[in-house]
């Protein structure tokens, strides 16, 4: 039984967040993996040595600002879970509370959980629309396509970006970064939802869920083909045309 653990999925749900734990589970599904989803939300109990994937979504600054001290709470708990390789995926706004802080636009500073070095503070403008990676997964480069709302701007200390941006702006618009890989931890600014279109992405995040659960095996391979197409009309209309192979990753370290 793979367990699933979806935090604040009343308060972090934009663009469709919830489609990346639905992804999740019907692909452990469809596969015969038995998966169990457990919501927790402000002032549930939870211990995260029993969960084998979380997902945090993103949020206005309002709903951040309420999960924060929530989330400081489980901090040393989360930490730990890190630590000991817990698979995690947190999209913008979930992603800019497991850094440093969060300054926004009315100088209100959001603090996060720590738990990696990057900072995030909110720009002139709004970062939107279509984004497109190459990320890469389990030593193949792959495009991952998404879609990107975001006023924070986020800049890495000591940590390794999720992807590189092949079109749109990612972590700030500037470094060409987007989002963080630290251990099992996969963050990102990719909203659309993110797993139904990246079917690799879902499925990397699967095994290596498993894998850590000592039930690692080669995942059966299922018909990708409406998500492979879903993928590639976000891509076509930025002018790529395969999802797979193409340019190394470099980003920083
Ligand atoms: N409130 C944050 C920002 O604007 C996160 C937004 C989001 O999750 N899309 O940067």
């Amino acid at each position: 039984m793979i367990s699933v653990c979806h935090l604040y999925p009343d308060l972090l749900n934009l663009y469709g967040d919830r489609g990346n734990v639905i992804a999740f589970r019907r692909r452990c599904q469809w596969r015969g993996i038995p998966v169990s989803v457990r919501e927790i939300s402000l002032y549930d109990t939870i211990d995260f040595k029993e969960h084998d994937f979380v997902f945090i979504g993103g949020g206005s600054d309002r709903e951040q600002n309420l999960i924060a001290a929530d989330l400081m709470k489980r901090k040393e708990g989360f930490k730990e879970a890190i630590e000991e390789g817990l698979v995690i995926l947190a999209i913008c706004g979930g992603y800019q509370l497991l850094g440093q802080y969060y300054l926004t636009r009315d100088g209100e500073t959001i603090p996060g959980l720590g738990v990696m070095d990057f900072i995030t503070r909110a720009g002139d403008k709004r970062l939107v629309g279509n984004v497109v990676i190459e990320m890469d997964i389990g030593g193949l480069s792959v495009k991952v396509a998404g879609f990107e709302n975001h006023s924070g701007q986020t800049y890495l200390g000591d940590c390794m970006p999720l992807g590189k941006v092949l079109s749109g702006n990612g972590n700030n618009g500037a470094d060409s970064l987007e989002g963080v890989r630290y251990k099992n931890v996969f963050c990102s600014y990719l909203h659309g939802p993110l797993l139904p279109k990246n079917p690799r992405l879902t499925d990397h995040l699967i095994s290596i869920a498993l894998e850590r659960r000592g039930m690692g095996c080669k995942l059966t391979p299922l018909d990708d083909n409406f998500e492979d197409r879903a993928c590639m009309a976000i891509m076509r209309r930025l002018g790529f045309k395969k999802i797979t192979g193409g340019s190394k990753m470099q980003g920083k370290k």
